[in-house]
């Protein structure tokens, strides 16, 4: 940032080791962090290299183009991703010795082909569907595609490394169903040779509820970050730390008489003279415009202060009435953070916004500047 930040996502890496070491002695087997969307919105790099130093074995994206960024970035360790467009190149994912999550025949034959090309071997983990009904080879497809792989495997072109699949979060019983499915892929692919060093099944929901679905490894995203993936427990009563704390900036400061009229539309009017603060942030940034009206506020010198008028592009107002006297140019706003530090939690714009902590993490914009801080929080 050349010019100063007035937009900061501040992220506590020592709350991400201590999340990840927190996983860690949970499951006792094998951690996968996954660093898709820009690390939730943490930023990736940071977000991963924070996770490796807490103890993570492996990260994980989405797009093997997250994977190559974050090898640009100087990630080192084991990456793995899983989600490929029918043009995928996997050419530079053998190059950066990127792990891929296979999901059918046509993408384990190119990934077979770049290795020979590259006369080097490639590793993959293959990717079932039991249930969830989204990427991964279904049941009907897992003959043909695990005796190939086994083929590829003992060819040496192919290193086939680990099997996965992906929860519906339906339920335990649905939770289970899926279990038995997936338990029914390993034994299969066993059967034609391939003994896979891992298996995986469990995200964060399960990871926390559900040891019986640890296997030899858990897949983490949310829980990385501090935030709880379970509607009836916060971060504080799962050991976690929220790792992001969204800040900003007062640019301006304006006393107005009663009856003023706020921002697009004038739908807030002030009902008596007040202060109205403004802050740098709006709905490019990740702040949502239907927050409007919605009762949101934000931390100002501690205190929580309302969110008035409609959230622009750039930009929102606070009506920070009697704090007005205490306040300057270049005092700082909250929007989220963590709760135990007196922070709005994220989860109070998620339910105001009737989606989750996950979508407003991951919906951070790029003009925010992403920024490891390292010794506090924890
Ligand atoms: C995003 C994702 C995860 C992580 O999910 P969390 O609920 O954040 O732990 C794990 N596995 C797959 C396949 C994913 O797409």
């Amino acid at each position: 940032m050349r010019t100063g930040s007035m937009r900061v996502a501040e992220i506590s890496t020592a709350a991400i080791r201590h999340n990840v070491g927190h996983i860690r002695e949970l499951t006792g087997g094998v951690v996968i962090v996954v660093v898709k969307a820009n690390g939730y919105g943490h930023g990736a790099a940071i977000a991963a290299q924070a996770a490796i130093e807490g103890g993570a074995d492996m990260v994980a994206t989405a797009d093997l183009e997250e994977a190559l960024a974050l090898r640009e970035a100087g990630i080192a360790g084991p990456i793995l991703c899983w989600l490929h467009g029918a043009r995928v190149d996997f050419a530079p994912a053998v190059a950066e010795d990127i792990e891929i999550g296979v999901s059918n025949l046509a993408q384990l034959e190119k990934l077979a082909a770049a290795a020979q090309r590259a006369g080097k071997t490639a590793v993959a983990q293959l990717k079932v569907d039991t249930g969830l009904s989204r990427n991964g080879a279904c049941r009907s497809e897992w003959d043909v595609l695990f005796t190939r792989a086994a083929e590829l495997h003992r060819a040496g072109i192919v290193h086939v490394r680990g099997i996965f699949s992906h929860l519906a979060n339906a339920g335990d019983q649905g939770d289970r169903a899926q279990a038995a499915e997936f338990d029914a892929a390993i034994a299969l692919l066993q059967e034609k040779g391939v003994d896979p060093e891992l298996t995986h099944l469990a995200a964060s929901a399960a990871t926390l509820k559900s040891p019986h679905l640890h296997y030899s490894a858990v897949r983490v995203g949310v829980v990385a970050y501090g935030l709880s993936p379970l509607a009836d427990k916060t971060s504080a009563q799962l050991g976690l730390i929220p790792a992001m704390t969204l800040r900003s900036e007062i640019v301006a400061l304006r006393g107005v008489p009663a009856g003023t009229g706020v921002s697009y539309g004038f739908n807030h009017v002030c009902e008596t003279a007040t202060t109205l603060a403004l802050v740098p942030m709006g709905y490019a940034d990740g702040m949502p415009r239907a927050l409007n009206g919605s009762g949101a506020w934000v931390s100002i010198a501690g205190e929580p202060r309302p969110i008035v008028g409609r959230i622009g592009m750039d930009q929102f107002i606070v009506d920070v009435g009697p704090l007005a006297g205490r306040l300057s140019l270049g005092d700082e706003v909250v929007l989220f953070g963590d709760p135990e530090r007196g922070f709005p939690a994220v989860e109070i714009w998620a339910g105001l916004m009737r989606t989750i902590n996950y979508e407003i993490i991951a919906s951070i914009g790029p003009r925010v500047l992403r920024l490891a801080a390292g010794a506090d929080a924890a």
